[in-house]
C-alpha cells in the first residue's frame, strides 16, 4: 500500500483540476501540466448539476459552488419556440436537493485551480508524446523535456493527444449543429429572472438562457443547423446579427436577450462513438479526452467530476505495481455511466429541436423527462467506486 501513488495529469481543464482535487484529498501525489500560459476560460456558462456538487462539496468546494453559481429554481421550464410553457425542468435530484448552477466558466477553473497548493500546475507545458514502460509512465513536452510518473492521466480534451497512445484515431461525429454562445449582463436585463434555466425548443433549433456568477450576467446558447462542417468544438466569432436572425419571430423573451448581444462565439457540435478502450497500461484518459458528447444535457463538464471522483477513490490505496489495474477498474465503472448519459444527449437533442412527428407526444416526453434527470442527478459514484477497491 502506497499514499504516495505520483500521477501526471495533462491538460488544466475542469475535468482535469477536479481530479488534481479529488487526487490530493486522498494523499496522492498530483502534477496538472496545461498547454496554456495561464489558467482560464473562455466567456460562456456551464450548467452544474447535484451528481457533480456532491463531490465538489466532499473536496471543500461547496462554498466556492455557492459563492460562485447562480443556483436554478423551481421556476425553470421548457417554452415552446412561440413561448407556450411545455413543462417543469427538473432542478433536484431524487432527495429534493436543488443542486442546479449556472457558472461562469472562468470562474469554475478559476476556484478549482486556488484550491491546489504552490507548484501543482506547471502552465506553458505542451504534451507532444507519451511512452510507458511496465514501471514508468513518461509524459514529454514540447520543450523536449519529460516527467515520469507512476500513472498518467490524460485530460487534455476533446482533440486529445494522449487519445491515440490508448487506441487507435478515430472520426468524431459531427451533428450538423452550431451552437452560439456568449453573455449578457444584468444591467442589461433589468427585469430577466435570475432564479431559472429556460430552455425554447422550435423547430431544428432551440435556445437556452441560465443564469451565472451569482446572477451577475445571464448565459445564452442558440443552437442552430449548419451544412458548415467545424473544427470539433471549434470556438469561432461569430455575428451577432446572424445569431439574432435565426431566432427572429420567436418568443419576445428570446428576443429580449438577443438584443443585448454584442459579441458571440460559434461550437461545431460533435461526439464520438464510445472508444472500445480509453486505457493502456498506467496511461488513461478522462473527461472530453475519453467521451466527448453532446450538450444537450449539460453533462460533459460534469461527468468529467465523476470521472476524476472515480480515479481518486479507485487509485486511493494501490501502490504503483497495483495501479494499472485499477485504471482498468476505473475505466470499466466510467465505461457504462458515460455511454448512457452520451446516448441521453443524442436523444433529448432531437426532442428540444422538435426533430419529432407529433410536437404533442415530444411535449409529453419532455414532462417524463424529468424523472432521467431525477436519476441522473442522485447517481453517487462513490458507494460504486468503494466496491472495486473493497
Ligand atoms: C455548447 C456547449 C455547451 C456545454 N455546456 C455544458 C454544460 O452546461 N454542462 C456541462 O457539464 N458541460 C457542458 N459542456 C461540455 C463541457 O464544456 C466539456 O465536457 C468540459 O469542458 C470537458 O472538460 P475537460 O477538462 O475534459 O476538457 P477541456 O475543458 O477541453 O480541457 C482540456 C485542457 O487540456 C489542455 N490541453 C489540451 N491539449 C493539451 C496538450 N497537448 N498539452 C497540455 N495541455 C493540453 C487544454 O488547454 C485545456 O485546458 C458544453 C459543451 C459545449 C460545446
Amino acid at each position: 500500500m502506497s499514499a504516495r501513488l505520483n500521477i501526471a495529469i495533462v491538460g488544466g481543464g475542469i475535468g482535469g483540476l477536479f481530479a488534481a482535487n479529488a487526487l490530493l484529498a486522498r494523499g496522492l501525489r498530483v502534477t496538472v501540466y496545461e498547454q496554456a500560459l495561464w489558467i482560464g476560460e473562455i466567456g460562456a456558462g456551464v450548467y452544474v448539476t447535484p451528481n457533480a456538487v456532491r463531490h465538489l462539496e466532499s473536496v471543500g468546494l461547496g462554498g466556492a459552488v455557492e459563492r460562485w453559481g447562480a443556483r436554478v429554481g423551481p421556476e425553470s421550464a421548457y417554452f415552446r419556440h412561440d413561448g407556450t410553457r411545455i413543462a417543469p425542468v427538473q432542478v433536484t435530484d431524487a432527495a429534493g436537493w436543488n443542486a442546479c448552477f449556472g457558472m461562469h466558466r472562468a470562474d469554475y477553473v478559476g476556484f478549482l485551480a486556488a484550491q491546489l497548493p504552490a507548484g501543482t500546475i506547471r502552465t506553458a507545458h505542451r504534451v507532444i508524446g507519451f511512452e510507458q514502460t511496465a514501471d514508468i509512465a513518461r509524459v514529454k513536452f514540447a520543450d523536449g523535456t519529460v516527467a515520469e510518473a507512476d500513472v498518467a492521466v490524460g485530460a487534455d480534451g476533446i482533440h486529445s493527444e494522449l487519445r491515440p497512445h490508448v487506441f487507435p484515431p478515430s472520426n468524431p461525429v459531427f451533428h450538423g449543429t452550431i451552437s452560439y454562445r456568449g453573455l449578457v449582463p444584468r444591467e442589461r436585463l433589468s427585469d430577466w429572472p435570475m432564479d431559472r434555466w429556460q430552455m425554447w425548443a422550435g423547430p431544428r433549433k432551440h435556445f437556452l438562457v441560465f443564469p451565472v456568477r451569482h446572477g451577475e450576467m445571464v448565459n445564452y446558447v442558440g443552437f442552430v443547423p449548419t451544412d458548415e462542417e467545424m473544427k470539433e468544438s471549434w470556438s469561432a466569432p461569430g455575428d451577432p446579427e446572424v445569431l439574432r436572425s435565426e431566432f427572429r419571430g420567436w418568443d419576445p423573451r428570446v428576443g429580449q436577450v438577443l438584443e443585448q448581444v454584442d459579441q458571440t462565439f460559434r461550437w461545431g457540435l460533435y461526439d464520438r462513438e464510445p472508444l472500445a478502450t480509453w486505457t493502456k497500461g498506467r496511461l488513461t484518459l478522462l473527461g472530453d479526452a475519453a467521451h466527448p458528447m453532446l450538450p444537450h444535457l449539460g453533462q460533459g463538464a460534469n461527468q468529467a467530476i465523476e470521472d476524476g471522483m472515480a480515479l481518486a477513490m479507485i487509485l486511493a490505496d494501490v501502490d504503483a505495481a497495483g495501479a494499472p489495474a485499477r485504471l482498468l477498474a476505473y475505466e470499466k465503472l466510467r465505461r457504462e455511466r458515460v455511454a448512457e448519459v452520451q446516448l441521453g444527449a443524442r436523444k433529448h437533442g432531437l426532442r428540444v429541436d422538435s426533430m419529432v412527428d407529433d410536437l404533442t407526444k415530444r411535449d409529453a416526453d419532455l414532462v417524463a423527462h424529468a424523472e432521467f434527470r431525477r436519476q441522473l442527478y442522485s447517481y453517487d459514484v462513490v458507494p460504486y467506486a468503494k466496491a472495486l477497491t473493497s
